[in-house]
């Protein structure tokens, strides 16, 4: 779990302050790594840089790559002598996912594709904050951080991704498109759905994933202010994050990965794509989902799988296949009786 977190509208304004307990020396810099959409905004003006800290602005025009972090690795160690004092996650999933990657492999030999799996990672990593600017992933508060790899699209997974410290300040999410708003979400949505309907739920994943549910549907189906509804769903992001923790997600994670592997779909959007056409696992989920989505107006792109190859198709069910434990949770142990390729195509053919 995340040992340390603050919340409040302008808490962002206390990182000064948190950081400089943290700092080993004057030559061992912060690094903030930052999304790219707050280059000259005012944001960015606010970082407490002292001494010779640095931002590094990161499109999250593409979801993290596994390359992406050594070369970020690389940089930071070329550029200085030592170690930094620590690493700072500013965006959204993206952001918070590299900045995991990165202070993980500061510390560990080789390249960040040894380590995609679960407790493959030895030394603890570098010293690392993150401060989510849209809310849903629960990227804030997981012990992952998702990256695609030459091979796969899988998670480093250990005690060490955890972030220290996190700061949860609401008014940074203003800005964030309607579509994007509604596709991070419904990420947290799902997860709660994923996780409350699968057979590894527990009393915990629970606890959390009911109090998430009741959040995103205070947020999207509810009447509340704009600055209640940013407050409410990054709580719902935290909680939702902690639920699957706990327990696993389940069948539209399981095929997002494999439009995320195969056509680079986003990973909000792309459990959104699959998540309308799984009536059959979720029935009231989708329902809810689709009020949700008619609320707000939103239209999610068709005819996605239209142009694929027999091969695509192929790679992308045998991506989605792969992800055992999902499949495991979302239906149990005997799994592979109700899922085959043939209807994983019928439904990616849907999308
Ligand atoms: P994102 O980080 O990809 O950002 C989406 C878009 O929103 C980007 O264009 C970004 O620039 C923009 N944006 C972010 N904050 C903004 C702001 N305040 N104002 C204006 N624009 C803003 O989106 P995401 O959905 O948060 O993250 C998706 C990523 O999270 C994927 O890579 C996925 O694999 C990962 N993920 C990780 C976990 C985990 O536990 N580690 C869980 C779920 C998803
Ligand atoms: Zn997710």
């Amino acid at each position: 779990m995340v040992p340390r977190v603050i919340f409040g509208k302008g808490s962002f304004d206390q990182l000064g302050e948190i950081l400089l307990p943290k700092r080993r020396h004057a030559e061992a810099p912060f690094i903030f790594l930052v999304d790219d959409v707050f280059e000259g905004r005012e944001l960015a003006e606010r970082i407490p840089l002292l001494f010779n800290d640095r931002i590094i602005f990161v499109s999250a025009d593409e979801e993290p790559k596994t390359d992406q972090v050594d070369a970020l690795v690389e940089k930071v160690r070329d550029d200085y002598g030592e170690l930094p004092s620590g690493i700072v996650g500013i965006g959204g999933g993206t952001l918070m996912d590299l900045a995991k990657a990165v202070s993980i492999l500061l510390t560990n030999k080789g390249g960040a594709s040894q380590y995609q799996g679960w407790d493959l990672v030895r030394q603890p990593s570098v010293y690392h904050v993150g401060i989510p600017t849209i809310s849903g992933t629960g990227a804030e508060v997981s012990r992952t951080t998702v990256l695609l790899g030459p091979e796969k699209k899988l998670g480093i997974n250990s005690d060490y991704t955890t972030f220290d410290q996190v700061v949860l300040d609401p008014d940074l999410t203003q800005g964030v498109s309607k579509e994007q708003w509604f596709y991070t979400g419904m990420d947290c949505y799902i997860h709660c759905i994923e996780s409350l309907q699968g057979t590894y739920l527990n009393a915990f994943s629970q606890s959390y994933g009911e109090k998430a549910l009741d959040l995103c549907k205070e947020v999207y189906l509810g009447d509340i202010s704009t600055e209640e509804s940013r407050e409410k769903l990054m709580m719902a992001s935290w909680h939702g994050g902690m639920s699957i923790a706990y327990s696993q997600v389940g069948v539209a994670h399981a095929m997002s990965y494999g439009l995320g592997f195969v056509l680079g779909v986003r990973h909000g959007i792309g459990n959104c794509l699959v998540f309308q056409h799984l009536e059959e696992f979720y029935p009231e989920g989708v329902a809810t989902f689709k009020e949700m989505q008619k609320k707000h107006g939103i239209v999610m792109p068709k005819g996605v799988c239209s142009d694929l190859t027999d091969d695509q198709f192929h790679t992308m069910i045998s991506v989605a296949m792969g992800m055992v434990p999902l499949w495991e949770n979302a239906l149990g142990r005997h799994w592979r009786e109700v899922v085959t390729p043939d209807k994983l195509e019928g439904i990616y053919r849907k999308i």
